[in-house]
């Protein structure tokens, strides 16, 4: 009977750390790369989505005949898919998981209300 009991006991610690080890292997599969909004790393221009919205780092530098629509006064700082998190750049809803320059310009640009 105490053996019995003895064996419930370790085969329920057993159990727990089997649920442990799981949900933190589970945590780590689906998110592996967990950054806090500041330390997500920088989009450049050659990231192939950059490319497909013609971002650019700087406003300034974009091709007024390749992207007419683009006005001088349009940035990333300015625009309704973007929260600040430093000085100098963000996040965008676009490009999930990277930081956008608050310079930046890209044809997703939607004035902020
Ligand atoms: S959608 Fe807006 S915030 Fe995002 S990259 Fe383009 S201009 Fe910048």
């Amino acid at each position: 009977m105490k053996q019995d009991i003895i064996d419930l006991k370790r085969r329920n610690i057993l159990k727990k750390s089997l649920f442990g080890l799981t949900a933190v292997a589970a945590v780590s599969i689906v998110a592996p790369n967990v950054y806090a909004a500041d330390e997500l790393p920088e989009l450049t221009e050659d990231d192939p989505m950059a490319m497909g919205l013609g971002y650019k780092k700087d406003t300034a530098t974009v091709d007024a005949a390749k992207q007419p629509k683009h006005a001088a006064d349009q940035s990333c700082a300015n625009c309704a898919l973007y929260t600040s998190t430093s000085d100098t750049a963000g996040t965008c809803t676009i490009f999930a998981g990277k930081q956008v320059s608050a310079t930046g310009w890209c044809t997703a640009y939607a004035k902020k209300a």
